[in-house]
């Protein structure tokens, strides 16, 4: 541990916090040794929420959403009137990365469009409409195989006023979208290699080059849009694609005149490993440029520009938390205990078995105490279900150690682990293994917590794979 000792006592820096390259900027230190967050002029004290709500625990920011958001639009459209960028920019949420309520609400309070990939997540966009919920410039693109209950329902949005965009996403669907009445656009399968996991060789997305070009005239024609993949590694991974893309773009609106929408998708990452990463700005300045140098070259009109990074703008607002409860010496391996939490990873964090996600795992609190190497098992009774930071390990303090008394009497002695970065994509993957309760959600917004989703019962568990009452004799 000489690394600790060199840092001496700023502990802040040490666990990665306060620095906003890692999206860590609203989180610190307090002088007992537990995490904070920091909205405003309020704060939040993560482990005494922990032990007053109880664990596995979601906390959500909308604040980091609101935050992250505002600086997004900002800067592509700081960077259009800086280059004498002449199309417009949108940002679309793409609602597949987290469709809870209090996440969507935040996003349209800032500004954002959407984008949806199912028709279940459009009958929400629907309940939203009809509740006046959002102003009626707001634009929804519709990706997604389009089975005939999603194309009804873009259908009678559309006719009851909705701006609403479906994206042809197979040949199957040009011909009734043909006939569409609003304007539709057209998702392309890039052919260009992309430093991400989800760039597989063989694509099923979209449509290829050579059917998108062989496109007969459509008028309603607005959108060319394509998707790289998620958590792309490299900024020089996102240029390729813009100007790639735009080389597509460039000859498709040849034939359709009526295009002046390029939809780059979604993909920008998140520095889960808090290691140095790309940036919002950097990338979004360079984007612009791009497409204004390639456009006047070309003598065609600057694209309208949308993008759909949605992993990068909701990760960093959710923190889960775990309980430590109960350690077993691990006798020869990278991490010397291993500290069974009151949550499960295969359930709660899909990735971590999924993908091999990283993730940032720190204590909540005694983060000044002494420290231990570890590895995290979650309560299924899984194999599977652990972290390991990818077999290395994680430093945690160590249990049962006498702490001095402040450190660990507000607690109760009691060990919370906090997860960072969890706010996308897991909630829509996550499983009842074992049928562990889902860990409760709350908000912490304008210096106060609410209780958004109750922990599952057994009961309520019981009841999704058909235990009704009455059923048990
Ligand atoms: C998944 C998806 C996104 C979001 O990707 P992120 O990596 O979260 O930015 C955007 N657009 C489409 C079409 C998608 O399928």
């Amino acid at each position: 541990m000489k690394k600790i000792k060199k840092l001496g006592k700023n502990w802040r820096k040490f666990w990665k916090l306060g620095v906003e390259e890692f999206n860590t900027q609203f989180f610190s230190v307090n002088k007992e040794g537990e995490l904070t967050a920091t909205e405003g002029h309020h704060i939040y004290n993560i482990s005494d929420i922990a032990q007053k709500y109880g664990t596995p625990l979601q906390i959500i920011f909308p604040f980091i959403i609101e935050d992250r958001l505002k600086d997004l639009i900002g800067y592509f459209q700081a960077y259009m009137k800086i280059y004498g960028y002449k199309g417009k920019f949108f940002y679309h949420y793409p609602m597949k990365v987290n469709q809870n309520k209090e996440f969507i609400l935040s996003l349209l309070s800032e500004g954002a469009n959407l984008e949806v990939t199912s028709v279940n997540e459009l009958s929400l966009v629907k309940k939203l409409w009809e509740g006046e919920r959002f102003n009626s410039k707001i634009r929804v693109l519709c990706n997604g195989p389009k089975t005939e209950a999603y194309l009804d329902l873009i259908e009678e949005l559309r006719s009851k006023g909705m701006n609403i965009v479906p994206i042809m996403e197979c040949l199957d669907e040009v011909e009734r979208l043909s006939k569409y009445k609003g304007d539709v656009g057209v998702r392309v399968d890039l052919n260009i290699k992309t430093d991400s996991h989800w760039d597989k060789k063989f694509d099923r997305f979209g449509l290829s080059e050579k059917d998108a070009l062989a496109l007969g005239k459509m008028k309603n024609l607005r959108v060319m849009h394509y998707h790289m993949g998620s958590q792309i590694k490299t900024q020089k991974s996102i240029f390729e694609g813009v100007k790639y893309g735009f080389e597509i773009y460039k000859q498709l609106q040849k034939t359709h005149p009526s295009l002046d929408t390029l939809d780059i998708g979604g993909g920008f990452g998140v520095p889960y490993e808090k290691k140095k990463f790309y940036t919002a700005k950097g990338v979004s300045s360079k984007i612009i440029k791009t497409l204004k140098n390639l456009s006047d070259k070309a003598g065609i009109r600057h694209p309208n520009l949308v993008v759909e990074w949605g992993q990068y703008i909701v990760a960093p607002a959710q923190v889960t938390i775990y309980k430590v409860l109960s350690e077993k010496i691990i006798p020869k391996a990278n991490a010397k205990a291993w500290y069974i939490v009151d949550g499960s990873f295969m359930n709660d964090l899909k990735d971590t078995w999924a993908i091999h996600q990283k993730w940032h795992a720190i204590p909540a609190n005694n983060m000044q105490g002494v420290l231990k190497t570890t590895w995290l098992a979650g309560s299924t009774c899984d194999s599977d279900d652990k972290y390991t930071a990818g077999g290395n390990y994680i430093l945690l303090p160590k249990l049962h150690e006498k702490q001095p008394a402040r450190t660990n009497v507000r607690s109760g002695g009691d060990q919370f682990v906090a997860i960072l970065d969890t706010g996308a994509y897991q909630d829509g993957l996550s499983s009842h293994h074992c049928l562990l309760s889902n860990p409760m959600k709350i908000i912490a917004q304008d210096g106060m917590i609410k209780i958004a989703r109750k922990r599952e019962t057994g009961e309520s568990i019981g009841r999704l794979f058909g235990w009704t009452n009455g059923d048990h004799k």
